[in-house]
């Protein structure tokens, strides 16, 4: 609801800023209505590890994962027996116990079969490419119940929240595996802290791409304009325990290739 309440609040401000400025020529030209991710039934993506990858999980061990809020402790998150991990709600985010630059990343989830909630309140999770510090410090891809559920479109699955719309809706259904492959070129700075280089990804949804190679605008923030306020090397990837009441969501087959 709170979508149309803003669109519509944009589209009014949008409409009258225009107006004060140029009452000539067609104000269709300068609309924006695209792009809304359409959506895209997937076909069936899981994918075995390659030769040279490095595998973070494949259901016998929590060994490469860490609390984000005591990085000494494990990751607290529940390991099931299918060979699958499900967020432990309350214990805080998890992350690799090794760091990484530039690589490949393949990792998959599920929103849980019986999912309550709407809006960024439904399946909310999240990978960050770069763990860059405590909490949600990082660069987010979004994890989301985004079959039938909408919310803001750079904050809907397959967006770098709150920076890039991704190119389609490719969501499965709750209650089935979806995968994430995505890749990563972390940010370089100079000596002096200014930024060489942005960040950049490259990421497919269930096979479908979502993110061509967009470059990002900063660490992902929630309130306000992203920017690289944060100077860092090779940093460990990130899964969000975001802390919405729905019901938490799994992961399973989670691997990298460095390049
Ligand atoms: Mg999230």
């Amino acid at each position: 609801m709170y979508k149309l309440t803003s669109l519509a609040m944009m589209a009014g401000f949008i409409s009258s800023a225009l107006f004060a400025q140029d009452t000539k020529g067609d104000p269709k030209k300068t609309e924006v209505w695209e792009p809304v991710p359409k959506v895209v039934t997937p076909g069936n993506t899981s994918s075995e590890a390659p030769s040279d990858a490095v595998v973070l999980f494949n259901g016998s061990s929590f060994n490469e994962w860490r609390s984000v809020k005591d990085t000494t402790q494990p990751a607290g998150w529940t390991m099931n027996t299918d060979g699958s991990f499900t967020v432990k709600k309350g214990t805080g985010n998890i992350e690799t116990k090794r760091r990484f630059t530039d690589y490949q990343l393949h990792i998959e989830w599920r929103i849980p079969e019986v999912i309550s909630g709407t809006g960024q309140g439904r399946g909310n999770s999240g990978v960050f490419l770069a763990s860059t510090g405590p909490g949600d410090q990082g660069y987010e891809i979004q994890v989301l119940d985004n079959y039938n559920n909408s919310t803001y479109v750079n904050g809907q699955a397959g967006s770098i929240y709150k920076q890039y719309i991704p190119l389609a809706n490719a969501c499965k259904k709750p209650g089935e595996w979806q995968c994430y492959d995505i890749i990563w070129t972390a940010p370089r700075f100079n000596d002096d802290g200014s930024l060489k280089s942005p960040a950049r990804i490259t990421a497919l949804h269930n096979g479908v791409l979502v993110q061509n190679n967009v470059e990002l605008k900063g660490i992902t923030v929630y309130i306000g304009p992203p920017s690289y306020n944060k100077v860092h090397g090779a940093c460990p990837i990130k899964l969000q325990d975001h802390g919405d009441p729905s019901e938490p969501i799994s992961f399973r087959n989670i691997w990298v290739r460095e390049l």
